[in-house]
């Protein structure tokens, strides 16, 4: 171990708040792990260092309970909102490119271990399990630390500086391939990651990893799939779904459609109706009130007012009800997908990865190459590789 890097761990351990950070980068590879600082201005400048770069970092203490994450760069769930604050307040004008961040108090994992493993008595020497650490990433659970407006303006001048900077290694930036976080495993339920296999080979290829599997095959058994295989199994249900979509897709329009409402809801409109009517027999019988004279002419007009701006009222109510659909959501992307196929090739010869993304929510691995593509409407079709069907022959 260098002297610098000794100096360092030591450096990190002075400030009293070591912990772990665990980065991934853009377009999937092994993910990097450091030993550092958590204070709030050394996260920042960590974060703010990287961040653009990483599709994910975990930030954990060093008993593995989640600090902060990241997604693209972004604050994504920070359980201590104070430090969180805190974190912002130093985080922001680095993103927004008013300062450069400042010097890192990290060290690789490595040299911390290295490290341990030649000293006595510390503390720290907890055994990780990787297994363990999605259990922590609960998305939603807190409040946006920064406004989502925010969090774009940030985001958009991060993917523009990125691009003042790296013009001839733009790959690396834009790559949110059309199969990231689109793909999950049927086993355990984690998404896909992307790997290259045989690299530098003239038959390099590209497969799509189960998360946990590549982290620990004992936790999840799931294979990869290689993502020409996927991108066939796809061609071949729009074909199949493409040459009937009507047969399909209409008669589910019209079962979506034909669902009752919520009896709550049901109940509801029952009573507006009631209410309704009732409002406009006492709308009547006051107009026949003033043609007898009984009543004067001011008194009249408020109450009609009144009872107008009621009747008003329960009659939008329950147009808004009537409007209110069970599955609002499934028709009207089962409406989108109609116009979709009504206005393709009812065949693809190749893969089109537009059509994938118009159309595919997401897609389920299960073992033995068994794939199912939930449709956007959430329709879940499934296709399986045989044998036969690679097409470059191999097992
Ligand atoms: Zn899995």
């Amino acid at each position: 171990m260098r002297a610098e890097e000794k100096n360092m761990v030591e450096r990190i351990m002075d400030t009293e708040t070591m912990g772990y950070a665990y980065e991934y980068p853009y377009g999937g590879g092994a993910r990097k792990e450091y030993m550092l600082a958590l204070t709030p201005e050394n996260l920042a400048n960590f974060i703010g260092a990287r961040g653009c770069e990483a599709e994910k970092i975990i930030i954990t203490d060093i008993a593995d309970r989640l600090v902060v994450n990241t997604m693209f760069g972004m604050l994504d769930v920070c359980p201590d909102q104070k430090l969180c604050r805190r974190i912002v307040q130093h985080l922001l004008p680095i993103q927004m490119g008013e300062k450069e961040a400042g010097k890192v108090l990290a060290v690789n994992r490595n040299v911390s271990n290295q490290y341990f493993a030649t000293t006595e008595g510390v503390p720290f020497r907890k055994k990780r399990n990787h297994g363990e650490l999605p259990q922590y990433l609960i998305r939603d659970n807190h409040e946006p630390i920064i406004s989502r407006e925010e969090a774009e303006a940030v985001r958009k001048l991060c993917a523009y500086r990125k691009e003042q900077q790296c013009v001839e290694n733009t790959e690396v930036y834009q790559n949110r391939y059309a199969f990231s976080s689109r793909i999950r495993c049927g086993v355990c339920g984690s998404t896909f990651r992307r790997q290259k296999i045989y690299i530098g080979k003239p038959y390099e290829k590209v497969q799509w990893c189960c998360h946990k599997h590549i982290q620990d095959r004992k936790v999840c058994g799931q294979k990869a799939i290689r993502e020409d295989d996927i991108q066939c199994l796809f061609t071949r249900m729009w074909n199949r779904l493409a040459g009937n979509y009507e047969e399909i897709l209409i008669p589910l329009l019209a079962g979506l459609k034909a669902v009752p409402r919520d009896p709550k809801q049901e109940k509801e409109i029952g009573e507006l109706s009631h209410q309704i009517e009732e409002l406009r027999k006492q709308s009547h019988m006051l107009r026949q009130v003033l043609v007898d004279g009984n009543i004067g002419s001011a008194v009249f007009i408020e109450r009609r007012n009144q009872l107008d701006s009621e009747l008003e009222t329960a009659i939008h109510r329950r147009q808004l009800l009537e409007e209110d659909q069970f599955f609002e959501q499934e028709i009207m992307q089962t409406e989108y997908l109609l116009t979709v196929f009504r206005s393709r090739p009812a065949r693809m010869e190749d893969y089109d990865e537009e059509a994938f993304l118009m159309i595919i929510d997401h897609v389920t691995v299960y073992p033995e190459k068994r794939v199912q593509f939930c449709l956007k409407n959430g329709l879940e079709l499934e296709e399986s590789l045989e044998e036969g069907d690679m097409a470059d022959g191999r097992n």
